[in-house]
């Protein structure tokens, strides 16, 4: 699936430029600077599909890409970056607020979280809203080539159990690096078993 042609179709940033929802949709969401471009980057084998930016907050859009007529990855503005201003965050709120409430052809969200960090308020907060929205969703790790192995198994620890709260979560995270190519083919793997026939 991956493999063959996925094309950008187009950015929205308010609700009513939505595509009507006529495929199954994946999407991801993380705060600023999380991996997410490259992570996508990765999974679709194109080196320049979703922008890899160090300019963290700048993309306010949710942008759609599509593979074969068959699956759609969302690809939603990055949370947390403290340098942007408030009525945008407003702003981005509300319209992710929107798209998760009302979109039923959403199967999966994958929510990046940096596997330096772990998981931290603003990911909570986006937890929260997904279990109210009824939204699966999936905490990818990402960058976990960085901290020392044995880091690693803390912070996945850390998570399943910060997970264990949230009723629409899947249990297990991801552990994944785009640099070094772990988990990528996994996740492609999952992914496509949404996809259409
Ligand atoms: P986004 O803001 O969430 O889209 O994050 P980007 O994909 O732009 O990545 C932010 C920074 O993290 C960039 O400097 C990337 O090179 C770096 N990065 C992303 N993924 C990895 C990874 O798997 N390993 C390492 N070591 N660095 C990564």
């Amino acid at each position: 699936l991956f493999a063959r042609e996925c094309t950008f179709m187009l950015g929205c940033v308010a609700m009513k430029q939505l595509p009507e929802p006529i495929l199954p949709e994946v999407a991801f969401a993380g705060r600023s600077n999380v991996g997410k471009s490259s992570l996508i980057n990765a999974l679709t084998g194109r080196k320049t599909l979703a922008r890899t930016s160090n300019t963290p907050g700048r993309t306010r859009e949710i942008n759609f890409f599509e593979f074969e007529g068959r699956l759609r990855l969302i690809d939603m503005p990055g949370y947390g970056y403290a340098k942007v201003p408030k009525p945008m965050v407003d702003g981005w709120t509300q319209l992710i607020h929107d798209y998760l409430r009302g979109r039923a052809v959403l199967r999966r969200l994958c929510l990046l979280i940096d596997s330096r960090h772990g998981v931290k308020s603003s990911d909570e907060q986006i937890m929260d809203l997904l279990d109210k929205a009824a939204v699966n969703f999936r905490v990818v790790l990402t960058k976990a080539d960085k901290p020392k192995s044995g880091e690693v198994q803390k912070i996945v620890a850390a998570t399943i159990e910060a997970l264990k709260k949230h009723p629409a979560a899947v249990p297990q995270p991801l552990v994944t690096s785009s640099e070094k190519g772990l988990g990528i083919q996994e996740l492609r793997a999952e992914l496509a078993g949404f996809a259409e026939p």
